[in-house]
């Protein structure tokens, strides 16, 4: 089919990606003004992506402007294709500044991040935000349809793909409920979906996206303990193929990573399975009895689960 014979809404949907895709990717998952400090290489090369290793050797960090305190030391880890790591810790101990070194929407302050031992301040920065996405609490809706919202930097979506990401992010059922299904405009000037719907239809729109490292920044926070289920397995569909990084408040969401980082104070203080870290009887085990203890029930039904 030629671009002339297309439905016109497919040459729309087309046009709208590309014009996107052209656009930093940290605009797509939620990090609008980030990037003003992060500079391309004059050399840069476009990533390449071959057995799909991540490395972090001895990453250190201190935002801008606190230069005094480091956030982040001497971090260090590897993660292999089809593997989970999950980030956990208290509040505040560096989770989530981990995963936002991977797309470079800050730079490491010593120590490096690779890609296939690429140092990612080495490759070009479209090539890097199309290899890493990030699923945020806070995902970023424009004022158009939920399709356009999902496709959202994939030149190559098309109806099906966009019903296959909806489906695994379970998503499809209550689009299919919206007055225009897949045309119903959301975002600001539309229809307004909770936040758990907007986290999945950010989870969608990075599974459209087929990213070689995904990052969940505690993406199933605000669903209902069902839709965590559905959408945790959904993800380890999806993980068979990437780096998958969870960073994860409820330690329900991460029983089943190949390894778990536990980060206190910026670094790394104990690392392991679930089982390793439970026989451990430190940190993790602590926080594990507390929130078994606690019930992980609290949290408040999300409506519209597929
Ligand atoms: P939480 O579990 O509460 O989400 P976290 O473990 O993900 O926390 P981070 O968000 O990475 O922790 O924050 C680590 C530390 O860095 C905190 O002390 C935080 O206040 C600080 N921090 C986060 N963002 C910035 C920023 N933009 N500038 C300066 N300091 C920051």
């Amino acid at each position: 089919m030629t671009v002339l014979q297309m439905p016109v809404r497919q040459i729309g949907l087309m046009v709208n990606a590309f014009a996107r895709a052209s656009t930093c990717g940290s605009r797509l998952f939620g990090f609008l003004d980030l990037d003003v400090a992060i500079k391309e290489a004059p050399h840069a090369r476009p990533l390449e992506i071959s057995e799909g290793t991540m490395r972090f050797e001895n990453v250190s960090f201190s935002y801008p402007g606190a230069e005094n305190r480091q956030t982040l030391r001497n971090i260090s880890f590897q993660a292999r294709r089809g593997e989970t790591i999950a980030i956990v810790g208290p509040p505040g101990s560096g989770k989530s500044t981990m995963a936002h070194l991977i797309p470079r929407f800050y730079d490491v302050t010593s120590g490096s991040i690779t890609l296939d031992g690429q140092d990612i301040r080495h490759v070009t920065l479209s090539s890097l935000r199309r290899a890493v996405a990030v699923v945020q609490q806070d995902a970023f809706l424009f004022t158009t349809t939920v399709e356009n919202n999902i496709a959202y930097g994939d030149p190559w979506a098309n109806e099906s793909r966009i019903e296959r990401a909806s489906e695994s992010a379970q998503l499809h059922n209550y689009i299919l409920g919206l007055p225009a299904g897949y045309k119903t405009v959301v975002g600001e000037r539309g229809v307004s979906l909770s936040g758990g719907q907007r986290q999945r239809l950010t989870i969608a729109r990075a599974m459209m996206l087929r990213p070689s490292v995904i990052i969940f920044d505690d993406a199933t926070a605000a669903v209902d303990a069902a839709t965590e289920q559905r959408i945790r397995s959904a993800m380890r569909r999806f993980a068979t193929d990437r780096v998958t990084i969870i960073i994860a408040h409820r330690l329900s969401s991460v029983m089943h990573a190949d390894q778990i980082l536990f980060v206190e104070n910026g670094e790394i203080v104990e690392r392991g399975t679930h089982d390793e870290l439970l026989a451990k009887a430190a940190r993790y085990k602590a926080l594990h009895d507390l929130q078994t203890h606690a019930g992980n029930d609290m949290l408040n039904d999300d409506d519209g689960a597929s």
